[in-house]
Formats: C-alpha cells, structure tokens, sequence
C-alpha cells in the first residue's frame, strides 16, 4: 500500500473518531438552588438549523454564572445537544449516516450513544422544557408549529395550561403565538413521545423562522424568564 493512501485512511479515521466522540458529547450545566426545589430541564439545539434556543440558553448559562441570578428552581440546561449539526447549520446530526434525534427518543438505535449521555437528566427531572423553531407559524401556515407552546401536564407542576395561555395573552411579542388547545399530535418517537410516555411534564417552545433571531431571542426571553422566576 502506498503511503498517501495509508494517510487519506489514517486521516478518514481521525475525522471518523473526532464525529463520533464529539458529536456525542453535549455541554450539560447544572444550577442547584436547593436539593427540595423542582428540577427544571432545559434542552436547545436538538435540530441544527434552529439555533435560536441554542443560542438563548448559551447565553442563560453566562448570565447564571456571572450574574449570580436567583431563579427558584433547580435547573439543568443543555444548550446544543446536536453539537456538530449547528455547527454545519443542518437539522440532522452529521454522522456516518444523518438521523433526527428528535424521532429516535427510545433506548436503542443509532442515536443510543448520544441520547444515553443525558437521559437520565430527562428521568430525573420534574418538567422538560424543550425548545425548537418553526419554518413558518401555527397560526397561518398549515403544517407548522412556529411560534406556539405547546403544554402537557401529568404532575402538578410549575406551570400549566392557564399559565400559557395567560403568558401569551399579556406579551404583545408573542401575539403569534398558539397554545396546546390548539390540538397539535404527538410526532412519534419524539422527546415529547417520550416524557408522555414515562409521566413527564414537558413543554415544547417553538418560535418561527419567519422571525427575525432578534425577535426570537426576545420571545425566548419573555417566555423563559417568566417560567423560571414564577412563584410556587
Ligand atoms: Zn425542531
């Protein structure tokens, strides 16, 4: 074998070994306030290309550790569980073959590395707070879930279905917005799947492409200060 030939192998494998380890390795933070408070998970960046939840909980995470914030819960936030798609700007994750994390939320299958690195931060917590985007938004375009909140409830939780429909009504940014009683279906395998499945409480934020990022963040913002900051 001549010896370009062994190094194009050579370097195939490193490209190989750095997507497998690092694709698979998502940054996990964790913010006690006290071991009797509700967990709270926040997961962004499942789908690559709608990076504002990426972008709006990187940002939390700096605001946490520097500003010495007071929230009232325990919070987890994983900020870009699909690293190596948000880098590239693609929905799937850019392994030896693409697949959508967000249709493979069961225990087998070729996402098991990748989703067996926080499950059990899924298993433990109270309520999943998982953020997305939308091409374009519920209320107009059939076929998408842009600019909606979309709650279920099994526990008594932090929130609930009024205090979505409430936050809606009194923030003039998410007048777009639709609710849960907008009667959307539960997309198989999903995370959503999943936490209906295993008794979670979950809220899926989707916010709308159609949206500028500016305004995106700032629903983000509107949105998440207000779950994190309620009284219980
Ligand atoms: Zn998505």
């Amino acid at each position: 074998m001549n010896t370009l030939l062994l190094l194009i192998l050579l370097i195939l494998l490193v490209i190989f070994l750095y997507n497998y380890y690092k694709c698979n390795e998502p940054l996990i933070y964790t913010h006690t306030q006290n071991m009797d408070s509700i967990s709270v998970l926040f997961i962004g960046g499942t789908h690559g290309n709608e990076q504002s939840g990426s972008i709006y909980l990187n940002n939390l995470i700096n605001k946490l550790k520097t500003e010495k914030t007071i929230v009232n819960y325990n919070l987890t936030i994983i900020p870009s569980v699909n690293k190596c798609g948000l880098m590239l700007n693609c929905r799937y994750v850019p392994y030896v073959i693409p697949y959508d994390i967000n249709r493979n939320y069961k225990p087998y299958g070729i996402n098991k590395k990748l989703i067996s690195n926080y499950i059990d931060y899924i298993n433990n917590a109270d309520i999943i707070i998982d953020i997305h985007e939308g091409w374009g938004y519920a209320k107009e375009n059939k076929g998408s879930l842009g600019a909606g909140i979309y709650g279920y409830f099994k526990n008594k939780s932090l929130i609930d279905d009024r205090f979505i429909n409430k936050l809606i009504k009194n923030n003039k940014i998410l007048d777009k917005f639709v609710s849960t009683k907008n009667n959307k279906q539960t997309i198989k395998n999903s995370l959503e799947d999943y936490c209906k499945t295993n008794g979670k409480d979950y809220v899926l934020i989707e916010t709308s492409r159609k949206d500028s990022m500016d305004v995106r963040l700032k629903q983000l913002d509107v949105i998440i200060s207000s779950l994190i900051n309620i009284e219980i």
